[in-house]
């Protein structure tokens, strides 16, 4: 049975801590499915996103955009899944039917209607509705937790390596952030890839974790020029890939001047000027891209497909998610202080019970 009302964490009106408040449990319409919330990934893309103004599209809101549950009812015209399905779900309002949405390139959808979280209600609750097209099924064997980090803080790296950084065996990667929530996992991908990985980060317990994902190098970037720690690191050569999960002014500076020729820089992190109060923008010297044939990417989130290709290297046991600590639904906001002060190695995940 389904009740009509839910416990969730919601977000009463911008710049306002979340409270635990008695909620209605949605009403799903024909397309839509609705989730028993079973775990709920936490990381600093919902702590910036819902401190940048315009974000959430309106209050209150319930936040939460990675998600694993369980299929509890299904619209008349769903057909992908089934009631008693565990499926985790796509970050990302998409319209299914433009040129990006038709060539396998979803999270640049000309009539994008925003993000799971903030333009609709999250997985911060103990129910959840989404579109049908926007989940897919969890392969036996992978938990509800791993699941729900998967679909951002894992198969970003995923995208990020295989289709912008390219990585290949014989490759040297930095990952700048490599403690963080997405950044471990960028780790463990890069290898997975066949890289030599330098990982980069400003405290010791992520510099540790970093080394514990299997990074062959560690910078530790509170000691001085990013660039010239990772020249030391790399015998005076560079690398041939950095991935940037920061996004700082200094951090982006410092991936572009590490690069070797032909070297590739791929940009996830967001720091948006309006939530830290700093201009991310670097500078970018036209003669060394030519004759270097540097390449610069922007690397935004993943394909449905991309997160089921995930799951699957979770399953296989070739991707292990880093949740270094689990609270339940009424601590999400301390889970969110914890992140803004930076004290969360690797990923936090909301699990709910029963
Ligand atoms: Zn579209």
């Amino acid at each position: 049975m389904i009740p009509k009302t839910m416990r969730a964490m919601v977000l009463p009106h911008f710049g306002a801590p979340m409270e635990l408040r008695e909620a209605l449990v949605p009403k799903i319409g024909p397309g839509d499915v609705l989730l028993r919330v079973r775990a709920a990934g936490v990381g600093l893309t919902v702590v910036i996103m819902i401190a940048n103004p315009g974000r959430v599209t309106s209050f209150p809101r319930i936040p939460g955009h990675e998600v694993a549950g369980e299929v509890v009812e299904i619209g008349a015209e769903v057909a992908n899944v089934k009631v008693g399905d565990r499926v985790v779900n796509h970050f990302y309002l998409t319209c299914g039917a433009c040129r990006f949405c038709r060539s396998g390139r979803e999270t640049l959808c000309t009539a994008f209607k925003g993000y799971v979280g903030q333009a609709s209600d999250g997985g911060y609750a103990e129910y959840m509705r989404l579109p049908a097209r926007n989940v897919t099924v969890i392969p036996p064997g992978v938990s509800d937790v791993d699941a729900a980090v998967a679909t951002d803080a894992i198969a970003t790296p995923y995208h990020a390596c295989r289709e912008e950084a390219r990585v290949g065996p014989g490759d040297s990667v930095l990952i700048v952030g490599a403690g963080g929530g997405v950044g471990i996992h960028g780790v463990q991908m890069a290898k997975l890839c066949g890289g030599w990985v330098v990982a980069a980060d400003v405290t010791d317990e992520k510099l540790a974790a970093a080394r514990h994902a299997g990074a062959d190098a560690v910078v530790d970037a509170r000691q001085g020029d990013l660039a010239a720690l990772v020249k030391r690191a790399t015998d005076g050569r560079g690398v041939d890939a950095a991935i940037d999960f920061f996004g700082s002014r200094e951090t982006l500076q410092g991936a572009l001047g590490s690069l070797a020729r032909a070297g590739r820089l791929v940009i996830i992190g967001s720091r948006p000027a309006a939530v830290f109060g700093a201009d991310p923008s670097f500078v970018v010297d036209p003669q060394r891209m030519l004759y270097d044939m540097l390449e610069i990417h922007g690397s935004r989130y993943v394909t449905l497909t991309e997160i089921s290709q995930t799951l699957e290297l979770i399953r296989q046991g070739r991707i292990s998610p880093v949740v270094s600590k689990h609270f339940p639904l009424e601590s999400a906001e301390e889970a969110h202080e914890l992140l803004r002060t930076n004290a969360i190695p690797g990923r936090a995940a909301l699990v709910l019970e029963g």
